[in-house]
């Protein structure tokens, strides 16, 4: 792998300690990892795979340090995982053993990922990462549909204001 001298020092070490604990072989393909620092607060990712095989993984990175560290680690969960997952529920708890794992804020992470697909929840669940009531609250509403097993489908009970 070829990492982008912008990438910072805890970024390299990040992409280094994941790749070499959970995927060696993925670690000695040729891809590279490119870092560019947008003025965004939010930082956003991406994954690029041909035939299946990882060939770079990008992060434009915003002025938040937690929320590169989330976008990071949530592209190095595609990378060491089959581009045929996707975002599945497999990804999900995959990407959630990692934001613990490096201490990405879990609360921040739920409410961050929640919103975004569907299964996160879930996966943070099956991750062994406990769920807040307000926060899972609140990505049900988002939803409009359980976003764990088991819990109580929400009401839309439009409500007057006071
Ligand atoms: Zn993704």
């Amino acid at each position: 792998m070829i990492i982008d001298d912008r990438a910072p020092p805890w970024a390299r070490r990040i992409i280094r300690a994941v790749l070499e604990a959970r995927a060696p072989r993925v670690a000695r393909l040729p891809f590279v990892v490119r870092w560019e620092q947008t003025g965004e607060f939010f930082s956003c990712g991406q994954c690029w795979f041909r035939r299946n095989h990882l060939t770079a993984l990008e992060v434009h990175a915003g002025t938040r340090r937690d929320d590169q560290r989330l976008t990071l680690l949530h592209e190095l969960a595609h990378a060491i995982l089959p581009a045929s997952e996707g975002h599945s529920l497999t990804y999900w708890r995959t990407c959630f053993a990692l934001y613990r794992e490096y201490r990405v804020p879990l609360r921040y992470a739920l409410l961050r990922e929640g919103p975004y697909r569907q299964q996160a929840l879930y996966g943070a669940h099956l991750a062994g990462v406990s769920i807040p009531d307000d926060i899972h609250n609140t990505i049900q509403a988002l939803w409009k549909k359980p976003v764990l097993p088991g819990s109580q489908e929400v009401r839309y009970a439009a409500r007057k204001p006071k």
